[in-house]
């Protein structure tokens, strides 16, 4: 059985990482908070001092931080100089495909395979083991790091060479966020028109404008006014000015991309760093004056 490191143990991280425990890997976790680390003593995961000890002799290393630039510096922090040649690292933050492309080119320096490998699915579908997890990277990385990525995901693609995984992931979120946004500016209107927002989903989710979000993230968590801090909205907005980046460096027309951006980005200042990514909505029932209820 191989050897596992974890490093990053946040919202999805640590249930991707107790995954890894309960399939029977050897683990060793890390993370920058040591009380998010400790939490994890009685899944029997070794808890290292450092990420450099983390990482000293694992098979497969696996990231799941905030940003790439994270991961750059952690790498930078001592990690590059602990991983040894064969080692794979598996990054599971949704990142940016520039930065990825440069962490395997210094990677591939050392003998170190490196995938991006974001997933979707959020913190439920951590906790169950069926994320969707998008592979950039060389199939033979990808392989070698396959039984451990099978420990929390369901459905495994390989997008293409490193920064594909990164770039359908922004892309995703530039819908998520688009498709939340927009079913939000529906039901504000149909509420002041005095159409329920039971009523409407009713309907929206039996007609052409359902989503995600619509079926599920409203019902769930809008209508209850749970809205439970799962995914933070500042992620969503990093992850929507990823979209909107590789849209224009590929010069792709994308005002609603550009918009995606732009909007969770403002709704993250207006919010704070703690606000989850669905309570964006709470945004425009401000500037409308209406709650969804
Ligand atoms: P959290 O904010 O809950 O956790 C972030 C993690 O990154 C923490 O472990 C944090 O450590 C660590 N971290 C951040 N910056 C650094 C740094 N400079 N050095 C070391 N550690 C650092 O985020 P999530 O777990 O929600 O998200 C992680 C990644 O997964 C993000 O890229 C996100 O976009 C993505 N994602 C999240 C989903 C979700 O539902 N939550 C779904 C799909 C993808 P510390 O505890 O010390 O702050």
């Amino acid at each position: 059985m191989q050897t596992v490191a974890f490093l990053g143990l946040g919202a999805i991280g640590a249930p991707m990482a107790r995954r890894i425990a309960a399939a029977g890997f050897t683990l060793r976790v890390w993370n920058r908070t040591h009380e998010r680390a400790a939490a994890f003593a009685k899944t029997g995961a070794t808890i290292a001092p450092s990420a450099a000890d983390a990482v000293r002799d694992a098979d497969v290393v696996v990231t799941c931080l905030s940003t790439s630039a994270d991961v750059e510096q952690v790498l930078d922090d001592g990690v590059l100089e602990a991983l040894r040649a064969g080692m794979v690292l598996v990054d599971c933050t949704s990142g940016d495909p520039v930065t990825s492309r440069r962490l395997a080119g210094r990677l591939a320096a050392w003998d170190v395979g490196f995938v991006d490998a974001p997933v979707s699915g959020g913190v439920k579908g951590a906790e169950e083991g069926t994320l969707t997890v998008m592979c950039g990277g060389d199939e033979q990385h990808i392989e070698r790091a396959r039984p451990v990525i099978e420990a929390f995901g369901k459905k495994i693609v390989h997008c293409g060479p490193v920064g594909a995984g990164d770039a359908v992931k922004a892309m995703n979120q530039a819908l998520l966020a688009l498709t939340i946004w927009g079913t939000g500016e529906a039901l504000v209107a149909l509420a002041k028109s005095g159409v329920s927002p039971e009523t409407a989903l009713e309907v929206l989710n039996a007609s052409s404008g359902r989503s995600n979000a619509s079926m599920n993230l409203f019902p769930e968590r809008v209508l209850t006014r749970a809205f439970p801090r799962t995914f933070r909205l500042s992620l969503l907005a990093k992850d929507a000015r990823i979209a909107a980046d590789i849209t224009r460096a590929e010069r792709v027309p994308s005002p609603l991309t550009q918009l995606a951006a732009e909007l969770c980005t403002m709704a993250a200042r207006e919010l704070g760093d703690e606000a989850d990514h669905v309570e964006a909505v709470k945004v425009i029932e401000r500037w409308a004056g209406t709650e969804i209820r």
